[in-house]
């Protein structure tokens, strides 16, 4: 990204639009909508707006809504998750309607659904925990501060990762071996966390940049493609050629420690450092590559201290 392009803030392609029709679900949880096949078959959950400035999932989770997708067989679940947040957006601080107070991708452990703790965000997560531990296979669907090409992020399982290989785009992967590092995260919640149990498949899809038609584009063909793959909709025909997937390994969660904070250089993700390279400094504290072709993920924008810094990987 030029300095002109960060210097005129985020291009504006996309725009919320009031979701109220869709507040009435039919499970008894607002924006919560199931279709059942009447058909053997997986429990499918699309959600959308975990974070309430990505729009992509948004689109995606209304145009399956709007086009009215039926599952041929098992059951469909289409959530919109953070509404609250996503209808504070305010285009003049289009970033700071991502969350309320707590992060809604990191509240998916017991601890934090069953304490004593609250915010618009715990309350929704206790609201959504059923209809999360109800589905099998579950899209969770993101994008990115910055305009970076989309990729998947899941834990390291085989499970996930031959679901997001088989769904094919984007080519690009994240595989956590030990977790995100910093909460629990939607598609990490109860089995879908568990390295051995029955779970089906978790996934985030990061599409790009929040406001991008792009994006849209992309978590609205995520999720086709993710639904396809589990037989609940007519496969669209696939390309002929698929760009041979990159799989990269997250190898350490940097927090941000203090408020001041900076990296190096202007980042915006998937810029590479040489072991022992400096990344960041933060206070008395600095962020150093942890290997060759150390690969950063999600540099955060705007610091904010005890929230994500950076995502510190390297391609396998
Ligand atoms: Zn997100």
């Amino acid at each position: 990204m030029s300095d002109s392009k960060q210097a005129a803030g985020p291009v504006f392609e996309v725009l919320p639009r009031d979701l109220s029709a869709y507040r009435q679900g039919n499970v008894g949880i607002d924006y919560v909508h199931r279709f059942e096949s009447g058909q053997p078959g997986p429990h499918v959950l699309i959600n959308a707006l975990t974070h309430g400035n990505e729009l992509c999932g948004m689109v995606a989770a209304t145009h399956l809504l709007d086009s009215g997708v039926r599952p041929l067989r098992g059951t469909l679940t289409v959530s919109f998750a953070n509404v609250a947040a996503y209808e504070s957006f305010d285009i003049e601080r289009p970033f700071e309607s991502r969350q309320l107070v707590h992060n809604l991708n990191r509240v998916w452990s017991a601890a934090e659904l069953e304490g004593s703790e609250d915010s618009p965000e715990l309350r929704r997560a206790r609201e959504l925990r059923p209809v999360v531990a109800a589905a099998d296979h579950i899209l969770d669907i993101h994008s990115t501060s910055q305009d970076v090409q989309p990729f998947w992020v899941y834990p390291a399982y085989a499970r996930n990762a031959e679901v997001a290989l088989a769904v094919g785009l984007p080519p690009v992967h994240m595989v956590m071996p030990s977790g995100l590092g910093s909460g629990t995260p939607l598609i990490q919640h109860g089995r879908h966390g568990e390295a051995d149990s029955d779970a089906g498949a978790a996934l985030v899809v990061e599409c790009g940049q929040h406001f991008l038609q792009s994006a849209a584009d992309t978590a609205t063909a995520a999720a086709l493609g993710f639904l396809a793959h589990f037989g609940l909709i007519e496969a669209a025909s696939a390309p002929a050629q698929r760009p041979q997937p990159r799989r990269y390994e997250l190898l350490q969660t940097c927090l941000v420690q203090t408020s001041d904070f900076a990296f190096t250089r202007p980042l915006i993700g998937f810029e590479s450092f040489a072991e022992g390279e400096l990344i960041a400094r933060d206070g008395p504290h600095e962020i150093r590559a942890v290997c060759d072709d150390c690969t950063v993920m999600m540099p955060t924008r705007a610091p904010v201290v005890g929230r994500e810094a950076v995502y510190l990987t390297r391609p396998l």
